[in-house]
């Protein structure tokens, strides 16, 4: 298939996100224009009440309905429903999965393509924890929180990625569309099931460096509830693998 005919769906779920979404979207736009696919932009808010609907519908009216898709649910519902939901109304030959709060930078995309097409691979994943990745402005217990989950999930799943904690990834579409049938979890959990899950059922997961970057603008919703979540998460996904 000739490059210039295939397209490429952003999922952005947003909870809270008002202040970041204008230059997330900026950057994306930016960035996927220079790139030689064809994209749209889906953003997935979760009935935010600080105004990041009305945020996302100016930017509509700025893009064009053909970049910017809005596909709003009627409240916080967590994030593995919203890639779900997103999924469903994706049009895309590929899907990019990323945070609307700036971690994940726009500038990455083109190597998460590059690396697709080197080895036709079915999901490329962003890594921090590679050589040329990294994390930036988190204090040390946010570090060793993520590092902390990273390695208990290594040991009890032995996923073969180094990254499994992290949501910036590529897929093909069909392949998330399988990945996400097969999995059960729906919180923060997801993006580890779903790497488990890509392992066995046999697809080919590529890695690239990226760099995080903490959020400057609103809040992590990542709380003490979503730590107790993982862990039970966890141990379920280690229990049915
Ligand atoms: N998010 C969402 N629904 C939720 C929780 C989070 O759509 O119930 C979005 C959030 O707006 C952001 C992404 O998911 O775009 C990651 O959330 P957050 O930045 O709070 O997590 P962290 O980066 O701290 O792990
Ligand atoms: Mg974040």
């Amino acid at each position: 298939m000739p490059v210039h005919s295939q397209l490429l769906s952003v999922l952005l779920p947003t909870y809270n996100e008002r202040e970041n979404l204008p230059l997330a979207v900026y950057l994306l736009t930016k960035h996927l224009d220079a790139s030689a696919m064809d994209y749209e932009i889906i953003i997935i808010d979760d009935g935010s009440p600080d105004g990041t609907l009305e945020a996302a519908e100016q930017l509509q009216k700025i893009y064009g309905s053909k970049r910017i898709v809005l596909r709003p649910r009627a409240r916080k519902l967590g994030l593995g429903t919203a890639y779900i939901h997103g999924l469903h109304h994706a049009k895309g030959d590929f899907i990019i999965i990323m945070d609307a709060d700036l971690s994940h930078h726009p500038k990455f995309i083109a190597e998460f393509i590059r690396k697709q097409r080197e080895g036709d691979y079915d999901v490329v994943t962003g890594s921090r924890y590679i050589a040329g990745g990294g994390v930036h402005g988190w204090d040390l217990r946010r570090k060793i929180m993520s590092r902390g989950a990273n390695f208990l999930a290594q040991i009890l799943l032995q996923p073969g990625v180094s990254d499994l904690t992290g949501s910036f990834r590529l897929y093909k579409r069909e392949v998330l569309q399988h990945l996400v049938e097969r999995s059960l979890s729906k919180g923060y959990v997801f993006q580890m099931e779903m790497m488990v899950r890509a392992r066995q059922l046999g697809y080919s997961i590529a890695e690239v460096p990226i760099t995080f970057v903490d959020r400057v603008y609103g809040e992590s919703k990542l709380g003490g509830n979503e730590i107790v979540s993982y862990l039970k998460g966890l141990l379920q996904l280690f229990a049915s693998t």
